[in-house]
């Protein structure tokens, strides 16, 4: 891989081509290449912004130094960042599926406290989910797998939207559990607080619900039995973890992207599951 920073390429160049090099001063001082190589130390390097300065005292310039070690002006500035996609895998579109005709149409990063990408989960309009981490000796910056050969997990478990989730419970706000990015999207676009995990329904663990210690937490069930037992196993798993948790699910359809798209509040969920009884509870209604 090479160096973004011109000055680190120009002194390894200098090093690979036997040059003797001076630091002193903030400055790299090295022969006269340009007209014939005396007098040591003639030619100064500094790191300026953007990019590499370089002068020769005698020449009064560098345009023959870069001609002898092959350079031309373009090479004196820093790589731009943008101009390297490996440091952006989330911008590539190129999904795993693509060979059969899908195409991407989502994508979900996964980041960590610091908003740096842990993992990233891609969806395409044939409904393939796909997860890929950030690496940067791939050259699409990617790897398609979370795990390495012996199948142990390289990244770490988060939250979906962990950092808003952080600042959320500071606030002391009530933060909503969906089963997937989709409808956490659908709670967010209502002015909620929203997480999942990645993969799907039955991924929940202990090490997403650590994250919820102390908060005020709902559960949006899925009205299907994949759902059900999902919201059981998220409930379990904040037992002595949150503050409180309920159980919702949706009014009209199956999750919460199908009650808001069918016009409902986030008011209007059907509570289903509360610590305390409610009136209308069983429990309730059999004293
Ligand atoms: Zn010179
Ligand atoms: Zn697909």
């Amino acid at each position: 891989m090479t160096d973004t920073i011109a000055f680190n390429r120009l002194a390894d160049l200098l090093g690979s081509m036997g040059e003797r090099t001076r630091y002193t001063g903030g400055v790299l001082r090295t022969r006269g290449l340009c007209h014939g190589g005396d007098s040591p130390d003639t030619v100064a390097i500094k790191r300026i912004a953007n990019g590499v300065g370089v002068y020769c005292h005698k020449c009064q310039g560098n345009a023959d130094f870069l001609a002898a070690i092959g350079w031309t002006a373009a090479d004196l500035f820093d790589e731009p960042l943008a101009e390297r996609p490996r440091d952006h895998p989330e911008n590539d579109i190129w999904i795993p599926c693509q060979e059969r005709g899908h195409r991407r149409v989502a994508q979900y990063l996964y980041q960590d406290e610091n908003r740096l990408t842990i993992h990233g989960v891609t969806r395409c309009n044939h409904k393939c989910f796909a997860q890929w981490r950030p690496d940067s000796d791939a050259k699409s910056g990617r790897r398609w797998s979370l795990n390495d050969k012996q199948g142990n997990r390289l990244v770490r478990t988060v939250p979906y939207r962990l950092p808003e989730l952080l600042a959320a419970k500071l606030a002391d706000r009530v933060i909503w559990i969906a089963e997937g990015e989709k409808d956490v999207h659908a709670l967010v676009d209502h002015g909620l607080v929203a997480t999942c995990n990645a993969a799907g329904a039955g991924r929940w663990t202990a090490e997403h619900a650590q994250f919820l210690e102390g908060a005020d937490v709902t559960v949006v069930a899925d009205r299907d039995e994949p759902g059900q037992k999902h919201a059981v196993q998220v409930v379990d798993s904040l037992r002595g973890v949150a503050r409180s948790v309920y159980v919702v699910q949706a009014r009209t359809g199956k999750d919460a992207a199908d009650h808001f798209g069918a016009g409902h509040r986030d008011a209007d969920f059907d509570q289903v599951w509360a610590p305390v009884p409610h009136p209308g509870d069983a429990a309730v209604v059999a004293q």
